[in-house]
């Protein structure tokens, strides 16, 4: 069953299960997450705001923010990525029944009776439980520490550049949601529209709805108006903190469906179902991902496969499973040697 591993498959196929259930996890928490995103922004009172910003107190501006919706929100947009990992765990757990079962069917000299009920993965094992925690711990961590870093650092490029608190105040309001280099880019697209500079057409994620307007206003040089400008820094915005949801609930639900997959076979070895050494796992790199040479480097380091609780060796470090990057798209394959199960 090994040899059957050819180099060109250290490439995840389409038809790749964990795909499948990666992409129906993806579509249904990216939009939980934008949510949740959205409504922090939402949440933040302008007018309290700005006497905050007005008094200097930063740290009070910082109270604006609603971290236990956020909190909460986040662990709602999570359940998807839970049950991701579900169903990447029983498609583990068949493929080592059926291990189990080809095992039996090859061996006639020696009958080997698998265990009646093959192999059923246990989803309230304290450990996955733990994991699974861990997960939606560090992501509302991440997002936490980013709302506020990014509010502080309005505050403080306001109060340099001289602005007054209620356009510090819609800077905050402008960058709540949106990750450090979001928040810059931001600032940045703000900056051109107001000086009529052609960067104002550059970022990828601008609504180009738009773009007719300001190439007009860029080669007349009349200045945009104040409400023309924040609509377009609001069409930014918002599909910044959409692709900021969309990053998020890809790297989460392929950390996911990696990690199911592992944990049904770490509890077939942890229950004397099979034997650690008949297991070996692959990384498969996605065809989007070809061009990234960290998850090609984490294939071929590996190229024969590497024990259930080994590290494959990637550029930036060791990792236990894909997401290497933030939305990488790699998958493992997990193969048992079925000569290796049973008694020897
Ligand atoms: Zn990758």
């Amino acid at each position: 069953m090994l040899k059957r591993l050819r180099p060109a498959s250290r490439f995840q196929r389409p038809d790749d299960p964990l795909v499948r259930i990666r992409r129906a996890a993806r579509v249904k928490t990216k939009a939980s997450f934008a949510e949740a995103l959205r409504r922090l922004r939402a949440s933040i009172d302008r007018d309290k705001l700005v006497a905050d910003v007005k008094a200097g107190n930063a740290h009070g501006a910082l109270e604006h923010l609603d971290l236990g919706s956020l909190r909460e929100r986040v662990r709602e947009a999570y359940a998807p990525v839970v049950d991701a990992f579900n169903r990447a765990a029983a498609i583990g757990a068949k493929a080592i029944g059926q291990a189990l079962a080809s095992r039996v069917r090859k061996d006639t000299t020696a009958p080997y009776d698998p265990p009646q009920d093959a192999f059923a993965f246990d989803l309230f094992d304290q450990g996955v439980l733990d994991e699974v925690q861990e997960w939606q711990d560090a992501l509302i961590t991440a997002l936490s520490d980013d709302a506020r870093q990014v509010v502080f650092q309005a505050i403080i490029d306001g109060v340099k550049a001289g602005e007054d608190p209620s356009a510090i105040a819609a800077d905050i309001l402008n960058v709540v949601g949106l990750n450090d280099q979001q928040a810059q880019a931001l600032m940045n697209y703000q900056s051109a529209l107001a000086n009529l500079n052609a960067a104002a057409l550059d970022p990828k994620l601008r609504d180009a709805s738009f773009d007719d307007m300001v190439a007009s206003a860029i080669d007349s040089g009349s200045p945009l108006s104040d409400a023309q400008i924040s609509d377009l820094v609001d069409a930014y915005a918002d599909r910044l903190i959409a692709y900021r949801a969309d990053t998020i609930a890809q790297t989460e639900t392929s950390r996911a469906v990696n990690a199911g997959l592992q944990a049904s076979y770490a509890q077939a070895i942890d229950r004397g179902v099979i034997p650690a050494e008949a297991v070996k796992q692959y990384w498969l790199v996605a065809p989007g991902d070809r061009e990234e040479d960290a998850c090609d480097e984490c294939a071929d380091m590996s190229a024969d496969g590497i024990p259930l609780d080994a590290q494959f060796e990637c550029s930036d470090g060791d990792f236990h499973a894909p997401p290497e990057h933030p939305r990488c798209q790699c998958t493992l394959k997990i193969r048992t040697n079925v000569d290796m199960l049973g008694p020897q």
